[in-house]
């Protein structure tokens, strides 16, 4: 089965409504060859969240950076899933690594949030990666496995989840692993995934990578096997490079094999 590429964009916290025309922009350059066949959605800050959906939707979808683990409650200046979706979000980030260090998140906590986001109907991001130490140590499979582990809960789909591999070292750094580890660590993943959910849900769940993808490096990138497209920070930012990066996954024709665990 084919998965559909998926091109993110992570604003992070920068933008604010003079930055709506490069939504414009993104919307009018992809909403014909490119949102035929590859799915791309832009994440503002949330107060962005309501002009964005006028500005992108339906062809560009929109999602939220974080949400919280309850529907409702007193939890001064946080979200909820259900907010995010009633804004017209369709995903949300989750377990972002700027997250997980700046916010003291942990796996348990990326799993309620998960689980609230499904149940808002969203398609939850969920981001896992090592830090510069674990790799050196040769860590990252188990890293990444314990990650993944802990922060998705029982029920993943290929329709409900979307996991994004961010090496933290790669983050904002203008570094990225080798095509080869790429490959590698992506093909872990989904076997883990199959373990995990099962084959057939795990083939259809689609496997970002992400850091320092850049229009000079998204071909290479995006044409690894495994790789379902690409979670963009810095890059988001310029609609000119955003568009280029989703002008960069392969044609289906060229694309390489899709439907194996490798
Ligand atoms: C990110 O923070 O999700 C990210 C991938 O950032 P950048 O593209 O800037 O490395």
């Amino acid at each position: 089965m084919a998965r559909r590429p998926l091109i993110a964009g992570n604003w992070k916290m920068h933008g604010g409504r003079a930055d709506l025309d490069k939504l414009r922009m993104i919307r009018e350059a992809t909403r014909r060859r490119i949102c035929e066949t590859t799915d791309v959605l832009v994440c503002p800050p949330a107060t962005l969240l309501a002009h964005a959906f006028e500005a992108l939707e339906p062809k560009v979808a929109v999602g939220g950076q974080d949400c919280h683990f309850a529907a409702s409650g007193p939890y001064t200046g946080s979200i909820s899933a259900p907010m995010l979706a009633d804004s017209g979000a369709r995903y949300v980030i989750l377990g972002h690594s700027e997250r997980r260090s700046g916010c003291g998140e942990d796996d348990a906590l990326v799993a309620r949030k998960v689980a609230a986001a499904w149940s808002a109907g969203l398609v939850a991001i969920v981001c896992v990666g090592e830090t510069e130490a674990e790799h050196a140590a040769g860590r990252t499979l188990a890293v990444l496995r314990e990650e993944l582990t802990g922060s998705l809960p029982s029920g993943a789909t290929g329709d409900n989840t979307v996991i994004a591999y961010e090496p933290i070292w790669a983050i904002g750094a203008g570094r990225t692993p080798t095509p080869d580890e790429i490959e590698k660590i992506h093909h872990a993943m989904r076997e883990h995934l199959s373990h995990r959910i099962g084959e057939p849900a795990a083939r259809a769940v689609r496997l970002l990578y992400g850091g320092s993808v850049k229009p000079e490096n998204a071909g290479e990138i995006l044409a690894i096997r495994n790789v379902d497209g690409a979670l963009v920070g810095g890059a988001s930012l310029n609609a000119e490079d955003f568009i280029a990066i989703c002008r960069s996954v392969p044609e289906p024709a060229a694309a390489p094999p899709r439907g194996g665990l490798e």
